[in-house]
């Protein structure tokens, strides 16, 4: 047989959310509504599906690898050089290749727990340590995080705010640790859902970055901009890091259609507002019916609840699917009691605080 590197068996098969066609089959089930992967409940720009649509004349052409188009408007929107972006074929790729650039075998990477899972499995197939900091549904300090750093850590991975909790840190919280982590180690700051924070005391973490040039700022086309299945993530950083990141980039990661898209996507600010103002009222909504059922609700920075429902958060998952909702159970992120929903449209919160109420009663 041919032998896998031994560091793979130590990982475990991500466990994405339930797709709809599955859950349709399984129940054979007409409408399923899927609030579990913390999509778009809009969908992408309208912009967005126009700029996809008019580069189908072009499909036979390889995309350009250094997508300078991109890339410019990224470096416009937020203030930063060209030479501090790079781009993947989503976060995950950019996440893939921090690994490979940055982390090597008998090194350790330390992270608040519990989170998105990617972070360990990046250090764990390349063949280093993962210490996870925090348990349960409490926030994790970033003090405590800053003490587990030794002379062996790479990365230091915090999720801001947190998938699956939707808890968040504030720039004084993100600064103070920022200044305790040796400059050796990469602070990657995974802010996946910032487009969708309220909180007036939420980092501007690329204002941060001139001042700590350890400091990684990684962000999706996937949540706010709907393009998760076009797949295109990008992150801001010093111009160092930055290099020795394209030195280990596929060339061709991210296509064309993404590419397009996802110009149009930033500059439609309409839909962004859209989605934003839909998610804000969409919270309430979730957390004022979970609350009356008696439910612990986390509050969240995110477009996503995650609700404390105790020993039959799994029940409460496969009564919903039943029904053609999903959710996501939690077990696999170390929180069995609990469940993450996506903030949906209106009347797909309705239907889900419909389901569960039936669920309470029988
Ligand atoms: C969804 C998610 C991502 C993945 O984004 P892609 O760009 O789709 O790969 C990254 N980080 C967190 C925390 C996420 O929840």
């Amino acid at each position: 047989m041919v032998e896998p590197r031994p560091e793979l068996s130590k990982l475990s098969d991500y466990v994405p959310g339930k797709s709809i066609e599955e859950i349709r089959e399984r129940f054979g089930l007409d409408k399923v509504v899927k609030l579990a992967s913390n999509e778009n409940p809009l969908g992408a720009s309208p912009k967005a599906v126009a700029a996809f649509h008019e580069i189908a004349d072009s499909l036979h052409l390889y995309p350009r690898g250094d997508a300078p188009k991109l890339i410019n408007a990224i470096a416009k929107k937020f203030g930063v050089k060209t030479s501090q972006i790079i781009i993947g074929n989503g976060s995950d790729e950019i996440i893939d290749m921090v690994g490979k650039a940055f982390i090597r075998q008998g090194d350790n990477c330390v992270g608040i727990t519990p989170t998105f899972s990617v972070y360990k499995f990046t250090t764990l197939s390349n063949g280093a340590d993962f210490v996870g900091v925090g348990a349960g549904d409490a926030k994790t300090s970033l003090d405590d995080l800053a003490s587990a750093i030794n002379d062996k850590t790479r990365v230091a991975f915090v999720c801001n705010p947190n998938n699956p909790t939707g808890l968040y840190y504030s720039e004084e919280e993100l600064r103070a640790f920022l200044k305790k982590v040796p400059a050796n180690v990469l602070v990657f700051l995974d802010e996946a859902y910032a487009e969708f924070a309220t909180a007036p005391d939420y980092p501007d973490s690329t204002k941060l970055l001139a001042e700590f040039p350890n400091l990684f700022v990684n962000r999706t086309f996937s949540k706010i901009y709907g393009l998760a299945g076009l797949r295109v993530g990008y992150a801001m950083a010093s111009e160092d890091v930055v290099r020795a990141m394209w030195k280990i980039k596929p060339p061709f990661d991210v296509n064309q259609a993404a590419q397009v898209a996802a110009i149009a996507a930033l500059g439609d600010t309409e839909h962004v507002e859209a989605t934003r103002a839909m998610n804000a009222a969409g919270i309430k909504v979730l957390t004022a019916a979970f609350e009356g059922f008696g439910f612990k609700v986390l509050s969240t920075q995110g477009n996503f609840i995650c609700v404390h429902i105790g020993d039959l958060a799994k029940d409460l998952v496969n009564f919903l699917e039943s029904k053609g909702m999903i959710v996501r159970g939690l077990a696999s992120f170390g929180l069995p009691e609990h469940i993450r929903v996506t903030i949906g449209k209106p009347e797909e919160n309705e239907l889900l605080v419909a389901l569960v109420k039936q669920w309470v009663k029988g």
